[in-house]
Parts: C-alpha cells; structure tokens; sequence
C-alpha cells in the first residue's frame, strides 16, 4: 500500500468536506500546516506562513486522516504482516505529524494567550483520538499476530524490536481492556490532558508576570556587570527603559541568587522562584496535582499495575521504581554529608563577615520598586549590620561563591568573560566534528517561528547531508522555562531516506544588540547537554521513524546528552573557545587548573537538590490512590528524608513541568541520575584509552549508541559499547563521593 498516494486521498476528501461544510473553501484550502512541507533539505517547517488559526483546523484535518488510515489497516483482507500492518502504521499519519510539531513547537516557544486557547480545546482531543487508536480491535489484533509471529517469520531484529514496541505500547496504552475499563480510559486521558495544559500555561504565567523590577542601583549591589546589563536588556524589553528586572526564570534567578549582596532581595526573588505555581492565586497548580495523581493511580490500576510508578518504569531500564529508588538512596545518604560539610564551609565565612561588621547588602534600605504580584511574607530584617546570619536557602549560592573563591581561588566571574554563547557554540560545533564527523554551516532563507531563531546545516565527514538544527537561544514572553531539545522531523529510510530536523532552545537572557551573551558554567554545561540530544537524533541511521534517534527509554535518553557536557571541560575546546570576550585571549591554564580542582565543589547541592526532587516524585508516584495534598506531601517526604534546611528541591511539586506538564518524566525524574550512572561509566572509556578524542572509542560510542535509535535493547547496546555493564563507582568518582562498590546492573529490556 502506497502511502502518499493514502495520504493524498485522505487530505483532499477531508479538505473537500470540510470546505463544503464551511463555505471556506480558499482559507482552509491554503492551510499550509496540512501539505508536505517542500523547499530544501527534503522540505522544510512553513514557519513563516503559520497563524495560530491555522492549527485547530489542521489538527482536526490530520486526526481524521489518520484514524481513515488506521481504519485502512484495520481492514486490510489480506492477512496480518509485519508490512501490511507495522510498516504501514509507520507510514501512517504523517500529516499529524507534520502539524502536531509544528503545535508543540508553538506550545514550547511561542504559547500567546490566543494559542493558549486553541491548546486548552485540543489537547483533550488529542488524547481521545490516540486513544481511539490504541482501542482500534481490529488494528490490535492484526498488531498481535504479527508480534506474536515474529520469531518465525524473516524479520530484521530491527522489525521484531519494532514488533515487541507497537505490541507493547499498544497494551500499555489498553488495547487489552473491555470496553468499559477502555471507555474510563479514554475519560481519563482526556481529562489528564486538559489538567496538564492548565498545570503548565498556569507555571509560565507565575513565569512571565513575576517579573521583579528594580529602579535603583543600590537594588544591584553585588552583581556583576554581565548580570546588570542582562538585566538592564530584560527591563527595557517589558517597558521598564532605565530600570533592572529579574525575570522569574532560572537564567535570571540564579545568577541574582549568586552574587545579590541584598539578602532581602535575595529572598524575595528566591520567594518568588520557588513558589510558581504555589500562590494560593487563580494559576496555583495544588488543586490539579491532586486530580492528576488520582487519575494517574486510577489509570495504572485499570491496566493492572500497583501504582502509576510501576506502571511507567515497566518499560524503562530500571524495570521497577524499587530499583530506580535503590539508586537515588544509595545517592541521598552521601550527597547529605556532603551538604552538611558545604554548609558548615558557608556558615564560618557568614560568621567572619557578621564580626567583621555585616554584609554590604543591610546596609542598603531600599525595596524593589515594582514586584508584581509578589506575595512574600514581609520578614524582619534579621539581616541588620552584625546580626547572625544563618545559612537559609536564598543563601546557598551566594556564600557558595564565597567558598569557592575562598578554597580555590575560583570566581565564577573570573570565568564568565571567557564563556561567550556564540563562541561556545562553535565549540560544540568543532566536538561535534571531532567524535562524529559532523560539519555545520549556517543557512539562510529557511523560514523560523521568531527572528531570534538560526539554522545550521549538518553534514557527515563524507559531506552528506545529515539534517538541520535550529537554535534558539533567548528568553522572551510565551517561552517555557528551561532547555530542551525537540525533533521537528525523525530520521528514517524504510520507505525513502528521510533526513532529521532537530533544534535546541534554551532561556539565555539577551543583552544588548551586538554584544556578546557571557554565560554561566552551569549554562556552558547545559549547552552542550542538550546539544549531546542534538546530535542523537542527527546521528540517527535506522529504518523506522518509531525506533530513531532520542526514542529511547526514558532513563536512556539522557546518557547521550549528559555525556556531551564532558567535553565543555576538556582544554581542547577551552583553549580555542572560551576567549575573553574582550581581548579574545583563550582562558588562562591556571584558571582551568582551578575549575579543574573544583569539579565537584557545591556537588552535595547540585545532588542534593535534584534527588530531592527525583525521591519526591516517586513516591507521588507509588503512592497509590490516596488523595494527596502536594504542599504537605512535599513537606513530610522532605522531612522523613531528614532534607537540609539550606536547600529547596531544584523543582518543587506545584511546578514540577517534567511529571505534570505532560506523562513525559512522570516517576521518571530518577532517570537523569540512572542515565549518568551509565554516563559518568561510559565517559572513563574514554579517559582508559587516549583521552576524549580517542578515535576508537567515539566510533563504539557512535555505533552502538548515538546512531542505533531504540532498535536495540539499550543495556544490550551498551554492553556492545563498553565490554560490559554499568557500575555506580564511576558516578560516585564523578561526584566526589566515596564509592559504595553496589552497582545497579542493567537488565533486559524485554
Ligand atoms: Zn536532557
């Protein structure tokens, strides 16, 4: 069966249909999220011709299309094959595809109150029609017998992996329930999907209108010039001309946090970072946690499944949340001691400053002149000249400095002139080309969603075109929080070579026009990290779209990623890219000598902040049916953990995008920590042989992890890459813990 020729079928009757119901034939006729993107690069996103009235009518397109050709399958009379049924349903649905990007594209960067409510009606329609799928009998049954056939047939291994996925997906989606248990089913998924478009267009409200204006300089004591121009650039674009604002986004809040003499204002911002989501107003997530974590219980025992966790890591790498719990607590118990020595280091220069006259920060009496809806308590000021300071979580990072410098002489604002975005950028480029071959050139006259976007193409050592990536790097209004990676197009070849499109976006605070963006080491780490994602789904070389690039376990597809961040640091890209920004000279040996001795300084906060957030979203998870009220369940699972007072968890629940924005990292936050296990692993493969360039070991990496997709049973993959399994004694080493010997092996995957 021809899929172009089903497609083309599909869109004209339904566009026929349409404008005959409407009598709008011309407009919904020129809707050009429906056709096949054309223009170089085997066709292209139509950014420049998409308007936000044109999703809901492509949407609704594209699903009946769809379920036509699901139904087509369903009803083949020839009997049920591996390319009568699977490779079809790959085929199948490519106008969805092509729209539902560009709609996730917008959703992620581009979320107006008017595409708010285009989302607000489609999400839950979204989730009926997969469901309608999934509970198609007919479909299912073919799906069956050729799953249940496959080992005597002439499948590929990559056609039986896909066998074991569709099947597999298929049932844990349920196809297996009656039809009851399959009508609650689809209730709650559609219901689930209306509370996850609230939970996150509530969190990037909180995001944008927090905004934090100062109109004093005394308001900036403390922070260095980087931080006061982006901060200038910030206020001037939300029409506050000559004034300083601090946007309620991490980019803008950490470097405040870290260098901000104002204690006062240190807790404000922090205050008002920390409860998103949280603020008792019309956008407070509580209520929605509470009805999420019901239907995700009532959902996993619908299909069989104890709680919503075991239900999600079923097919995972961890297999059971009992295991991946395992993992975090072996970790939380040294990461603690370790808070407990970074805080006492902090607490003794607190006490030397308190007798040596106070902080320059009480001194200055000022408050913010704007701080939009800001509902922080009004404290005392307990941070009068010569009063105690007690190290309290708005602190953390700014006596973190202190020691820092202190004990290695290091100041991050030593190292940030030499850290430029685009420079950095070439950075990657250059690791890129070192450990895969891959050669970027910029393009131009490919259309992007807003100016501030850019577009490279990738091509392979041999000079074949690989794919394109987009970047875009700036924070602005209707932007989610954060960094991600997103593949607007998957690689595949079953039917045609189809090349990847790929983009990072990240929150980086624009300074002013020509000047160059100096960014964090923090930042320069997620950078790469996420362009370490990038490059899996460029490297992508499989057959079927469903098995390629960043398809892979949730608690997999961070290893590739976090890997990346390892090259950030080695002096090769150093010494030719991170060059002071004013005099172009690369970064002094002994300053990388010092980042070097304090690779894992403030390592008990970094670990202790997220795998406070990892344990508190499992056990939300394992918790069953009970309802859960999220501020004390966070509250009382912080405490029975003995949490540091010092620290929040890195996302507190009433804002935790990763498990309520969507299904996504649901119970599945523990994965960065299992991906870096394998990661912290793979990475002594390169220093055990020559170094981080060694030719050999970046070509196992690229065979037997980057470019296989999922078509390979990950720790299977991995042992093919390094000889055998993943231990922790090499993620305890990269953390600067004492190795506990206890390794969480990989099973198999099915
Ligand atoms: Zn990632």
């Amino acid at each position: 069966m021809s899929r172009s020729l089903l497609m083309g079928a599909g869109v004209t009757a339904l566009l026929t249909a349409a404008a005959l119901a409407s009598g709008q034939a011309a407009e919904i006729g020129m809707n050009p999220l429906l056709p096949k993107w054309t223009g170089s690069y085997g066709g292209i996103p139509p950014f420049d011709k998409v308007k936000v009235e044109h999703f809901k009518p492509a949407l609704e397109a594209s699903m009946a299309e769809t379920l036509k050709e699901a139904d087509a399958i369903a009803n083949d009379p020839a009997p049920p094959t591996f390319q009568n049924t699977l490779a079809a349903m790959e085929g199948s649905g490519r106008t969805l595809d092509r729209v539902s990007n560009v709609f996730g594209i917008y959703s992620n960067n581009m979320s107006t109150p008017e595409f708010q409510a285009v989302e607000t009606e489609m999400a839950p329609r979204l989730a009926e029609f997969g469901d309608k799928i999934t509970q198609n009998e007919k479909l299912f049954k073919r799906i069956a017998a050729v799953y249940d056939a496959r080992e005597s047939g002439n499948l590929t291994p990559e056609q039986k992996r896909l066998s074991w996925l569709v099947y597999t997906n298929f049932v844990r989606g349920g196809a297996k329930l009656g039809p009851e248990a399959k009508k609650r089913m689809s209730e709650i998924n559609q219901r689930l999907a209306s509370l996850y478009t609230s939970f996150t267009q509530n969190v990037l409200s909180d995001e944008t209108t927090y905004v934090l204006v100062f109109d004093r300089e005394s308001d900036l004591a403390g922070l260095p010039d980087s931080v006061r121009a982006s901060a200038a650039a910030a206020a001037d674009s939300r029409g506050h001309k000559g004034k300083w604002a601090v946007l309620n986004t991490r980019s803008s809040v950490e470097p405040f946090l870290s260098y901000s003499d104002r204690r006062d204002l240190r807790e404000k911002v922090w205050r008002t970072f920390v409860n998103r989501g949280d603020n008792g107003d019309a956008k407070d997530n509580n209520k929605l946690i509470t009805e999420i974590l019901h239907l995700r219980a009532e959902r996993a025992k619908l299909l069989g499944f104890t709680t919503h966790a075991h239900w999600r890591l079923e097919n995972s790498m961890a297999k059971t949340p009992e295991r991946a719990m395992q993992l975090l607590e072996a970790v939380w118990t040294p990461a603690v001691a370790r808070v407990r020595e970074e805080v006492a280091d902090m607490q003794a220069i607190a006490d030397k400053e308190t007798r040596s006259g106070g902080i320059p920060a009480a001194k200055a009496g000022s408050t913010p002149a704007a701080a939009e809806g800001d509902d922080a308590p009004k404290r005392g000021r307990e941070d009068e000249v010569g009063a105690k300071v007690k190290i309290e979580p708005w602190d953390y990072r700014y006596y973190a400095e202190k020691v820092r410098k202190a004990k290695y002489d290091l100041d991050e604002n030593e190292v940030k002139p030499y850290l430029q975005l685009e420079k950095l950028r070439e950075g990657m480029f250059w690791v890129a080309g070192e450990i895969f071959g891959f050669h970027f050139t910029p393009v131009t006259g490919v259309p992007v969603y807003h100016p501030d976007v850019h577009v490279w193409e990738v091509k392979d050592a041999s000079g074949t075109h690989v794919g394109l990536w987009y970047f875009d790097p700036y924070a602005r209004p209707g932007k989610q929080s954060g960094a991600w990676m997103n593949a607007y197009r998957t690689q595949e070849k079953f039917e045609r070579p189809i090349t990847t499109i790929v983009s990072n976006n990240s929150n980086f605070v624009k300074g002013k026009p020509g000047e160059p963006i100096l960014i964090s080491w923090t930042d320069a780490q997620t950078l790469f990290h996420e362009f370490g994602h990038a490059l899996h789904g460029l490297s992508s070389n499989v057959t079927y779209p469903s098995l390629a690039g960043t398809n892979v376990a949730r608690d997999y597809v961070e290893f590739p990623s976090q890997l990346l961040e390892h090259w950030l640091s080695t002096p090769e890209v150093l010494n030719r890219f991170a060059l002071h920004y004013q005099t172009g000279q690369p970064i002094p040996r002994a300053l990388v000598e010092k980042i070097e001795r304090a690779a894992t300084f403030n390592e008990g906060f970094d670990t202790t902040e997220y795998l406070a957030s990892a344990l508190v979203d499992l056990k939300l998870h394992m918790a069953g049916g009970k309802t859960i009220d999220p501020d004390a369940f966070e509250r009382e699972t912080l405490a029975a953990l003995g949490m540091p007072s010092e620290i929040v968890m890195r996302h507190r629940t009433p804002h935790f995008g990763h498990i309520f924005a969507g299904d996504g990292y649901s119970a599945g936050y523990y994965s960065y920590l299992w991906s870096d296990t394998i990661t912290a692993d793979a990475y002594e493969a390169f220093t055990e042989g020559k170094g981080p360039y060694d030719k050999a070991v970046a070509k196992r990496l690229r065979d037997n992890v980057f470019a296989i997709g999922n078509t390979v049973d990950p720790a299977d993959a991995y042992r093919a890459f390094r000889g055998r399994d993943p231990g922790i004694d090499a993620l305890m080493r990269k953390r600067g813990f004492p190795a506990t010997g206890s390794a969480p092996s990989a099973p198999s995957q099915n």
